[in-house]
Order: C-alpha cells, then structure tokens, then sequence
C-alpha cells in the first residue's frame, strides 16, 4: 500500500489518543520503522525522538538484544495466562524487580499499563483496611495536577482540570492538595513551598485519616501536570506524615522509574520506601506493554489466607504477566546492569543542563525544570509577569508542530510546557541536535505567531 491510501485511511478509520482528529488530519504522520533514536515515516522522513516514543523508550529502538530477548521467547510460547500459572519470565522479572526496588517490596502483581498498575495499586490499598478489618478508611489523597492514568479510577486519583472535568460525576472523589509548584508560588523559597503543602496535608490528616485509605504521588517530578519538580525534602516529608497517620503510599513511579530521574527509581532520592509501587512504562525498554504493582509483605498478607475468609485479591487481565513482555522486560534490567546505564544517565544529565540554558534565555521561556532526563520547558506570553499565552493560541502544541517540521517529536504537557525526555542512551551529539532544535522551534512559534494558529 503506498503512503497516499495509508494516510487516508488513517483518517478514515484511526481514533487516536489524545488527539482532537481535526489536528490529525491537518498534520498527520504515520510511522513505519526505527532504528536508535531516529523514528522514520513512510515517506522516509527522520525525527529523533526527543520524548522517548511517550516516555518509554530507554536504549532507543531497535536494540538488539532486546530484539533477540523477544525472538528467543518467541520460540518457546509467547502467552499464557498468569490466572492461577505463573510462567518463567514473569518470576524472573518479579524477582529482578523486587532485587532493585526499595527494601521493603517484595510482591510483584502484573498488569498491562500504567493506568492498571495504579488502578490495581488503588484496589489494593483499599481492600488492604477492609481485610484487615479497619472500618471506614475508604478515601485517596492526590496532588492538584496528578497524574496516574485514564480509567476510571486513576482519573479519580488523577486531578488535571482538562482531562477530568468532563467525568465528574462519574469518579469518585479524591481529596486534594495543591502540588508545591515553584514557579507559579509568590516566593522563590523551596522551604516556604514545600512547607505551605505539607501544613494542608498534616492538618487533612489529623482531620481524617481514619477516612484516608492511601495517598498517590509521582516522586520528585510530576509528569503530565506540567513536568514540576518536588521541592527538596517534600517526597520525605510526605512519607513521615503517612506512616504518622498509618496511610497508605502509593509511589507512581510509571514515568520515573528506570533510571529517568538519575536514581534507578525516583523514590530513592529521598530514600523513600513505599507501600505500594508502581511500575510501567520504561519496564520494558519501551518495546511491549508489562506493568507491575510492587507491594509489602505487610499488604499481601492482609491478602493471604484461605479462600474461605474471602480475602483474595480478585483482579486481573487477559494479558497479565505476558512472556513476551516480561522476557523483554529482563532483557532491558539485564543493559541497565551490563552498561552502568544510572549512572551515566547523570552524565547526560548534566549535559543537557548544560543545553538548556541557552533555551532558558530565550524571551518566551518562563521556567526550565529537570531532574535527570525528564525535563519540560513551560512557555509563558511575558517572562517576567510570568503571564501564560492564551491558551486558545496552543502555543505549546503549535511548537511542537515546529519541532516536527525540523525532525524532531515531542508533544505538550500542562500549560504549554514542551516535554523534553530522550532516550537514556541518546548520544551528547544527538542531544544537541535535539536542544537545537526545541531552541528553533520555540523561536519560529513565537514569532509566527497570529490568529492563524488558532484552532
Ligand atoms: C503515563 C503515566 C501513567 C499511565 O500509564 P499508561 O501506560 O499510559 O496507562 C500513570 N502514571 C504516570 C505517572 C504516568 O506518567
């Protein structure tokens, strides 16, 4: 099929996540293979991918011994159910995980995507009071602009207005406390921001922690709410108030973990550990979906028993603990070890800071934020008001429109906040070229810009 009739049927027949079709349609793109950090379309047009294919993508595409993980499981059984077997590469796996997680997790519950492994980390930690037989603590506490995911139950540990808003009636309610944003506080003070959001929290808890089931966060750098970076000692402090208040934590380490944050999994920054954890996106180097819930020995045995004292955890998918996946998964463990990879993630770290600066200069560029290889850029109409661009403008997604057109992909998050998040194994020439590129292209948007944009 040549690439005319795919494009057309593409929009013929795709509905795509995230997407308002209109700008599909106007912009289409189709892509066909990989190799590295280099995308390619089906005219054979090249992008790095300067967001890791959604913040999965770890040794870049194409690796080979990834490939050969996947062929060599291939040969022996791609799938069969985890529903009362386990099979070989998911114990691996499990015991893999559970060797570098924080100390005290030591159970590993698969699913499919991050979205599961939270909603299934939520179904836990809820269950876990009721089999325990404490009456009455039923309720989540999240962070405003949180992020865990788009079923149900996620949107409702989740609080971005622009995502969620339309369901509220059909999620149930969270309580919230405003995330400590930096940038958009009146003072500059770390100290000050991070101790005005642990005062809300302390007093929600000495209110109604015999209500409070759990608390998710995303440790150190809330993603899709804007790429914000926790105030130093925030994660810490977090934890001390829910083991003060006996609450749950549930750390969604789905877009930090692995290495992203420059420390295998982002709680270790403040040497947090968890109750329940959870795993998805970089897991599998980016190549199949395997998600895990990590748990305590304290929480699966509020689960262990006879079948009879109906305490079983009665949750699972079709896909659960796929082979493929998890003989993928180890495979990619296995490079982190081989190559030193944490470490060397500083490196490059450092580097793009190194970048970044440059584009911190430019006039429309309020705030850079960035903790190891997870970066966003957040565009503002008047740097020093700190004023945002009308958000009918789509500044951030007309920039990365740009950043296409100069062959590179990335998308928005928040309010016009390009994500910056390259492979860990992107090369310093290539992220280079990268920074050059989201230099450019915030340039070109900025000062093409007219009502044309507007859609
Ligand atoms: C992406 C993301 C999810 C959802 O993962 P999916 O695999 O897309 O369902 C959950 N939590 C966080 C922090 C994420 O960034």
């Amino acid at each position: 099929m040549d690439s005319q009739q795919l494009m057309e049927l593409s929009k013929k027949h795709m509905w795509l996540p995230f997407t308002q079709m209109t700008d599909y349609e106007r912009d289409p793109l189709i892509i066909e293979s990989a190799d590295g950090v280099i995308l390619k379309d089906i005219d054979g047009k090249e992008y790095l991918d300067g967001y890791s294919s959604l913040w999965l993508n770890v040794h870049g595409h194409s690796k080979k011994e990834l490939n050969d993980a996947i062929k060599e499981q291939l040969d022996k059984i791609a799938h069969s159910t985890l529903l009362g077997a386990a099979n070989v590469p998911s114990i691996l796996l499990a015991k893999k995980l559970v060797d570098i997680a924080p100390s005290d997790l030591t159970r590993v519950f698969y699913s499919d995507s991050g979205a599961t492994a939270v909603e299934i980390a939520v179904k836990m930690a809820y269950q876990y009071w009721e089999n325990k037989g404490i009456k009455g603590k039923t309720k989540f506490v999240t962070l405003s602009n949180g992020y865990h995911g788009d079923t149900v139950g996620t949107m409702s540990v989740g609080s971005i207005e622009l995502y969620h808003k339309v369901y509220t009636s059909l999620l149930f309610d969270a309580l919230v406390i405003p995330y400590p944003v930096i940038y958009r506080h009146s003072s500059q003070d770390e100290e000050v921001v991070k101790e005005e959001s642990i005062q809300k929290l302390r007093k929600l808890f000495e209110e109604r922690h015999e209500e409070i089931a759990g608390m998710t966060v995303e440790p150190i750098m809330q993603g899709a709410g804007g790429m914000n970076v926790m105030p130093k000692g925030y994660l810490k402090e977090v934890e001390q108030l829910c083991r003060e208040f006996n609450i749950l934590l549930i750390a969604d380490e789905v877009a930090t973990g692995f290495g992203r944050t420059g420390k295998m999994f982002s709680v270790e920054h403040e040497d947090v550990k968890p109750d329940l954890m959870t795993v998805a996106k970089g897991l599998t180097g980016g190549y199949l979906p395997v998600a895990a819930t990590l748990a305590t020995e304290e929480i699966y045995n509020a689960f262990y028993g006879e079948y009879s004292e109906m305490k079983t955890f009665f949750h699972g998918h079709s896909y659960t603990g796929n082979q493929l996946g998890c003989a993928v998964a180890l495979a990619n463990l296995e490079i982190f070890e081989k190559e030193n990879l944490v470490e060397k993630t500083n490196e490059k770290a450092k580097y793009i800071t190194e970048l970044l600066e440059e584009v911190s200069e430019l006039e429309n560029v309020g705030d850079v934020r960035q903790h190891g290889l997870m970066c966003g850029i957040e565009l503002v109409e008047d740097k020093k008001t700190k004023q945002s661009f009308p958000s009918e403008q789509r500044i951030g997604y007309h920039a990365t429109l740009k950043m296409r057109e100069l062959s590179m992909l990335t998308r928005p998050v928040g309010r016009d906040t390009i994500v910056f998040m390259p492979p860990l194994t992107t090369t310093k020439e290539q992220l280079k070229e990268m920074v050059d590129i989201l230099k450019q292209g915030i340039i070109l948007v900025t000062e093409s810009l007219d009502d044309a944009l507007i859609k």
